[in-house]
């Protein structure tokens, strides 16, 4: 095809990359996952025309039939996510990130867009150097200087072709315009409203020590209550260190559970308690548990400190002040449940994100036009 933007009004042709970490389905991507299901099925149900390319095993979201699958195989790439400042850049024998980005490349020859949705060094590097014009949703703040400095270098040469989930997330890079944010979206059936307020505290998120979990289990303790926790165990040696922190039996281990389940115990909560230790780029729970009418009390740190309202949908404290944490649990009775929902209905739908997402790609596209068309 020409460097014209075939878009004109119609469907765009778009290749999605899922993250070279599992099969999309699989759980093993994380949060990034959750993304770009609803992503997929958003952009479907406004018309656009899409490819996935994902690793071998990986399932369509429901409804997405007509989305073309490419399968490609190979081995996992390590995550960023507990990298050091000073990291390198690790490219596994047969890994499923170069597999990804061959079949994402040939594709993307045929195709509008290119929508990254791993956080990696490899396709970020091409942007400026290939002919498929790659977009990159960002799933994560700053973590090693090698991945900042590659997203500064794509926002130097064009600021398009990124894309944040919250502000406080694109803080961490410098850029020269400031940032698309798109936020998130969730497919909102999934999630029940429930309007109890009497239910005990919960907690959600990956054990791992970025998540704060110990911050979130002494205010519990602090109020002479249990704490339930929901998810994937994928520190033992830090969730053990937690659990010897408080008075046994103050943490309800509930284990990883799909969706359908976690929504269901999580939406019982009186409140949803969230302590990030790191610049979280978004904080998936926080809207899943709002979307279930539960408020949610946060570190004012990182995305949920962008999304909470406070005194609207939950309490922001300062970060790591588990003394205002505790306080602020004894005034969740005073939010309203519906108003919480509410809030997830009007900014963090499926519709709102995909609707977000699909600007930020003809703007992109536009900005190339206008770049060719002066050349
Ligand atoms: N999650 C889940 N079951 C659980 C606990 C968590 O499916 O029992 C999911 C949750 O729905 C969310 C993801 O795990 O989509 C965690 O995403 P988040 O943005 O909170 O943090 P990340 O792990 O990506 O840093």
């Amino acid at each position: 095809m020409s460097d014209s933007v075939a878009h004109n009004g119609g469907p765009l042709r778009l290749v999605v990359v899922n993250t070279p970490i599992g099969a999309l389905g699989s759980g093993e991507g994380g949060g990034v996952e959750l993304t770009l299901r609803s992503l997929i099925q958003g952009l479907v149900l406004r018309g656009h025309h899409i490819t996935l390319v994902a690793a071998r095993g990986s399932t369509l979201p429901a409804g997405c039939e007509a989305v073309e699958l490419v399968e490609v195989e190979g081995v996992n790439q390590p995550s960023w996510q507990h990298a050091a400042e000073d990291a390198a850049v690790v490219m596994p024998r047969h890994g499923l990130l170069q597999a990804l980005w061959e079949a994402a490349l040939d594709l993307g020859e045929q195709a509008d867009a290119v929508i990254n949705g791993g956080y990696d060094w490899l396709p970020l590097w091409l942007t400026p150097r290939v002919k498929p014009r790659l977009f990159h949703l960002v799933s994560m703040g700053d973590v090693a200087s090698v991945m900042r400095e590659v997203i500064e270098a794509v926002g130097a040469w064009n600021p398009k072709r990124l894309a944040f989930h919250t502000l406080r997330q694109a803080s961490d890079f410098a850029l020269p315009l400031p940032p698309t944010v798109v936020g998130n979206g969730f497919d909102l059936a999934n999630y029940t409203l429930q309007l109890g307020t009497s239910g005990p505290l919960g907690w959600a998120g990956r054990i791992a020590p970025e998540k704060g979990l110990e911050d979130a289990a002494a205010a519990a303790a602090a109020l002479g209550e249990r704490l339930l926790v929901w998810g994937l165990r994928e520190d033992d040696a830090y969730a053990k260190n937690v659990e010897a922190g408080v008075p046994p039996g103050t943490i309800d281990w509930r284990g990883f559970r799909a969706t359908a389940d976690l929504q269901r115990e999580l939406g019982a909560c009186r409140a949803l308690i969230n302590t990030p230790k790191w610049n979280e780029a978004y904080g998936n729970v926080v809207i899943e548990a709002l979307a279930c009418g539960v408020p949610v009390v946060a570190y004012d740190r990182g995305g949920p400190g962008e999304l909470v309202q406070n005194g609207e949908t939950g309490w922001l404290v300062p970060a790591d002040d588990v003394s205002a944490l505790t306080d602020a649990l004894q005034q969740v009775a005073d939010l309203d449940r519906q108003r919480c929902r509410s809030w997830v209905e009007q900014n963090a739908s499926r519709s709102v994100f995909s609707e977000r997402v699909e600007a930020w790609i003809l703007a992109g596209l536009e900005m190339d036009a206008s770049i060719n068309s002066t050349r």
